[in-house]
């Protein structure tokens, strides 16, 4: 264990509560200061900042090597963030867990899809749909809590009129969501499309990625159930190349994306404005960069939520909504100071003055 800190300056614990100072005591947070020699640690600090949407061992061309994910993980700490819940990864990242060096990981294991019906090399891909609630206990039980299904994708059977469609027959979609609920798990999902909503509020959904075609009244459902939405505004952003690539090939599909593009901080605000639980991801790894979590929370700034509440989601907030302590007596030293405050100015958070990961400063 490191030497202990003194940390002062703003303390920030939760929405309306500061400290003025704390210590980092063999990896642990106290109130009570320690009798050795400490090392001050002076600024705005903050609750370790979570990435619920980061796939560590994923790359462009699907799994990465152990040493490939090593860089992905100190690039995310790096940029603050200290817990991930990870999205699903086609590498086996539970070693990532046995290093005292690397953020707090929350695995989904691997991702659900079908053959051609998602990005090649990507999830553990299913050829028969029925094979879907097995798959997902199975994933249950070889992850942290969390199971990721993607719902929905381009079905390019349908010629020129290919668009988004789900991937799973609602019935079948239900009875995977049922089994990984019997197995003690969550299950979050990514959604780019209208169709697909429904089907996953029906079957007890508890957490939904991207949610660019969510309509008002599934908004609204999201909010009354508490079911969080990851908007992915740095993902989104690529929608409008996606439209791109497909071309006068898929023109329904292109066109679709293209709208989804053009309106995507217009959703984002209106998940915010019904009161929909925010949850914050990065979307690293695939095409997406490690440590690209702060960009991402400027991004949701810029949509029009207020700062407050997107540094609120994506440290203490977020943090509770995973069920893991932020700033308290006794609980892990997992923090990130800054200079200036993230609350006032987003900007802050590209520039940490000092990470704190299980006591360890870096
Ligand atoms: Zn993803």
């Amino acid at each position: 264990m490191g030497q202990p800190l003194h940390l002062t300056g703003t303390i920030v614990v939760g929405d309306a509560a500061e400290l003025d100072e704390c210590w980092v005591v063999d990896g642990r947070l106290t109130l009570e200061p320690p009798a050795e020699p400490v090392r001050e640690v002076e600024g705005w600090v903050l609750p370790g900042l979570v990435d619920v949407h980061c796939h560590i061992g994923l790359g462009p061309e699907g799994a990465v090597s152990v040493e490939e994910a090593e860089v992905q993980a100190k690039a995310d700490r790096e940029a603050g963030t200290l817990l991930v819940r990870d999205a699903g990864s086609p590498q086996d990242n539970r070693w990532v867990q046995q290093r005292s060096d690397l953020p707090r990981l929350i695995r989904a294991g691997h991702h659900l899809a079908r053959p051609k019906r998602y990005l090649r090399h990507y999830g553990r891909e299913l050829d028969d749909v029925a094979q879907l609630p097995q798959a997902m206990a199975e994933e249950a039980a070889s992850g942290d809590g969390w199971v990721k299904v993607v719902a929905d994708w381009i079905d390019r059977s349908e010629g020129a009129d290919s668009d988004l469609r789900p991937l799973w027959p609602a019935d079948i979609l239900a009875e995977g969501i049922a089994a990984a609920h019997e197995a003690g798990a969550k299950v979050t999902a990514h959604a780019f499309s209208r169709e697909v909503v429904d089907d996953l509020l029906d079957a007890g959904i508890d957490g939904i990625e991207h949610g660019t075609g969510m309509t008002a009244d599934h908004i609204a459902e999201a909010a009354r159930r508490r079911v969080p939405v990851t908007p992915t505004l740095l993902q989104v952003a690529h929608f409008a190349d996606f439209a791109e690539q497909a071309g006068s090939k898929y023109p329904v599909y292109a066109a679709r994306m293209r709208a989804m593009h053009e309106r995507r901080y217009e959703q984002v605000r209106a998940f915010h404005e019904a009161g929909v639980p925010l949850l914050m991801g990065s979307d690293a790894g695939g095409t997406i960069a490690h440590g690209s979590l702060p960009a991402e929370l400027a991004e949701v700034v810029r949509a029009g939520v207020p700062v407050h509440d997107v540094v609120a989601a994506a440290s203490w907030r977020g943090r509770d909504l995973l069920g893991v302590p932020g700033i308290h007596e006794g609980a892990g030293a997992d923090v990130v100071v800054y200079a200036e405050d993230p609350r006032e100015d987003v900007s802050a958070l590209a520039r940490p003055r000092a990470v704190v990961l299980r006591g360890e400063l870096y």
